[in-house]
C-alpha cells in the first residue's frame, strides 16, 4: 500500500472516530435530556391534577367510599393546542378506569397490577407504552388524600415529537458525517498526492541515473526549504559529490596509464636496441642501460608515489610514526643534501631555530627534500634557493623560496593535486612524476600541519609549511 494511501486512509479514519465519538456524545445528551424534560412534565403535570383532585374530593365525607360507588369526578382539561398528546386518566387501584381526558377518547391507558401494587404502596412510577403504533412515556403516581391512596393518577405524554427529533438528528449526523468522511478523503488524498509526488519524481530520476550511468543528470526542482526540497537539494549535492569523484578517478586511471606508459616505451626501445645487437659500440650500450636504469627508477618512485597516495586515500593515515623529532637537525640535513644537487643555484639558509615536532622523520624528510629539490629544478642556474625556519607560538613555520620560474595564476591552484604540472614537458623532462606536491600535502595534512604556496610567475615560489610544534 502507498503512502499516500495510508496517509489518508488513516486520516479518514481518524476524523471519522473523532466525528462518531462526537455525534455519538451528541445525540445521548439530547436523548438524555428530552426524556429528562418530558419525565419532570408528567410529574408537575400529575402533582397539579393531584391537587385538583384533591380539593375536588376534600368535600366528600369519605372521599374513597365516593369514589368505589363510581363518583364522577372531572379531570382539569388538556389544552390540546399547548399540550398536544397529553392524556390524562385517573383509574381506581383495581385497574379500573374512573375519568380520562377528552383526547383519550374510547381509549384507556392500561395499568398493569404490579404498577398498582406500588401505587398502592405510595410509590409513582414510570412506564413506556405503545398506543396506536405511537411511544408513550407514562406516569403513575398514587392519589393520596388524607394519608390515603385512593386511587391511580395516569399522565402520559406521546413521546412521538422526541422521537421525531432525535430521529431527524441521527439522519443529519450520518449524513454530514458521510459526507464529512467523503469530503476529507477526497482532500486528504490530493493533498498526499501533491505532497508526496516530487518524491515519485526523484524516485524515478534516481533509477534512470540508476539506469543509464549518467551522472550529468539533476533533479528538477523548486527550491523549496521543505522536506521534499532538502531531499532532492542533498540528492543533487550526493550527485555532484559522485560525478566529482568519478570523474577524478577516471583522470586519474588515464593520468596513471600516461605516466607509466612513456618509462616502458623507453624501457622497451632501449631492450630492443640491445637484443638486436644494434649497439655496436659499448658507450651507446651503456647508455641504453642507464636509460633503462633511470625509466624503471622513475616507474619505481611513480609506484611507491601512488601507493603512499593510496593510502592516504583509504584513510590509512601513511605510516606516520609519531616521534619527537629534531626538526632543526633534520632541516639542515636536508639542506646539505640539497646544497650537492644545486648545480648552479645558490643554496642558503635564512633564519634558523630551535625547532620539535611530532611526527615521522623520514616522511618529514622527504617533504622537505621534495620542496628543495623542486625549487632548485624550477630554478635556472644563477638563481638562489632559501630555506628558512622559525618557531611562531605554537607552530613551526618552514619557508623555501626561489628566485626562479614562478608558477602562474591560473595553475597556482591546483599545483597540489595529483599529476597537476605546469609545463608537462619541462617537469617530465627534470624527472618530475607530478605527484611530488600532492604526497607533500598529504604527509603534511596527516601531521595536523598545512601547505601554503605563493608565487609570481618569472620571479620565483615560495612554499610555507607549518606544522604543530611539541611543547
Ligand atoms: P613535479 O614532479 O612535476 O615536480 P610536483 O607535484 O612536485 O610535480 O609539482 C607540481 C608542479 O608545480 C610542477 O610540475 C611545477 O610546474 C610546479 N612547481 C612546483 N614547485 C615549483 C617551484 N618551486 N617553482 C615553479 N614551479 C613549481
Amino acid at each position: 500500500m502507498s503512502i499516500r494511501l495510508r496517509l489518508t486512509l488513516w486520516y479518514v479514519f481518524l476524523l471519522a472516530i473523532i466525528l462518531v465519538l462526537f455525534a455519538g456524545a451528541l445525540y445521548a445528551v439530547l436523548s438524555f435530556s428530552l426524556s429528562n424534560e418530558v419525565d419532570r412534565r408528567l410529574q408537575l403535570r400529575a402533582s397539579e391534577v393531584e391537587t385538583t383532585l384533591a380539593t375536588v374530593l376534600a368535600v366528600q365525607s369519605d372521599p374513597r367510599v365516593f369514589l368505589l360507588r363510581g363518583g364522577r369526578v372531572t379531570l382539569p382539561p388538556v389544552d390540546t393546542f399547548a399540550e398536544p398528546g397529553v392524556f390524562l386518566q385517573l383509574t381506581t387501584l383495581e385497574g379500573v378506569a374512573l375519568s380520562r381526558s377528552e383526547n383519550l377518547g374510547a381509549q384507556t391507558l392500561a395499568v398493569t397490577a404490579a404498577t398498582l401494587a406500588q401505587v398502592t404502596r405510595g410509590e409513582a412510577v414510570y412506564a413506556n407504552l405503545t398506543k396506536d403504533r405511537a411511544p408513550l412515556r407514562v406516569y403513575i403516581a398514587p392519589l393520596t388524600i388524607r394519608n390515603q391512596v385512593l386511587a391511580a393518577i395516569v399522565v402520559a405524554e406521546s413521546l412521538n415529537d422526541v422521537s421525531n427529533t432525535l430521529r431527524r438528528l441521527a439522519v443529519l449526523l450520518i449524513a454530514g458525517i458521510g459526507a464529512a468522511v467523503g469530503f476529507a478523503f477526497g482532500v486528504g488524498a490530493i493533498l498526499a498526492y501533491t505532497a508526496l509526488a516530487p518524491i515519485d519524481r526523484i524516485t524515478q530520476t534516481a533509477s534512470t541515473i540508476a539506469r543509464s550511468n549518467d551522472l550529468t543528470r539533476r533533479i528538477e526542482h523548486k527550491l523549496t526549504n521543505d522536506e521534499v526540497g532538502r531531499l532532492a537539494e542533498t540528492f543533487n549535492a550526493m550527485l555532484t559529490r559522485i560525478e566529482e569523484l568519478f570523474r577524478a578517478q577516471q583522470r586519474f586511471v588515464a593520468d596513471v596509464s600516461h605516466e607509466l606508459r612513456s618509462p616502458l616505451t623507453a624501457i622497451r626501445g632501449n631492450l630492443d636496441l640491445l637484443r638486436r645487437g644494434a649497439l655496436d659500440d659499448p658507450a651507446a650500450r651503456q647508455d641504453a642501460f642507464a636509460a633503462i636504469e633511470s625509466e624503471a627508477a622513475r616507474m619505481q618512485r611513480l609506484v611507491q608515489d601512488l601507493l603512499l597516495l593510496a593510502q592516504a586515500d583509504a584513510d590509512v593515515t601513511p605510516r606516520v610514526e609519531k616521534r619527537l623529532v629534531e626538526l632543526d637537525t633534520l632541516l639542515l640535513d636536508v639542506f646539505r643534501q640539497a646544497r650537492l644537487s644545486a648545480h648552479g643555484v645558490k643554496v642558503t639558509l635564512g633564519s634558523e631555530d630551535q625547532a620539535q615536532v611530532f611526527g615521522d622523520q623520514d616522511r618529514l624528510k622527504q617533504v622537505f627534500l621534495n620542496l628543495l629539490d623542486n625549487a632548485i629544478k624550477y630554478t635556472p642556474s644563477g638563481g638562489q634557493v632559501t630555506l628558512a625556519f622559525n618557531r611562531a607560538d605554537d607552530w613551526v613555520r618552514v619557508t623555501v623560496a626561489d628566485t626562479g620560474i614562478g608558477i602562474p595564476a591560473k595553475d597556482l591552484p591546483h599545483i597540489f593535486d595529483r599529476f597537476y604540472r605546469v609545463d608537462k614537458a619541462r617537469s617530465r623532462e627534470q624527472g618530475g612524476t607530478g605527484l611530488g606536491l600532492a604526497i607533500v600535502k598529504t604527509i603534511i595534512e596527516a601531521h595536523g600541519g598545512r601547505i601554503e604556496a605563493a608565487s609570481v610567475a618569472g620571479k620565483g615560489s615560495q612554499f610555507t609549511v607549518w606544522l604543530p610544534a611539541a611543547k
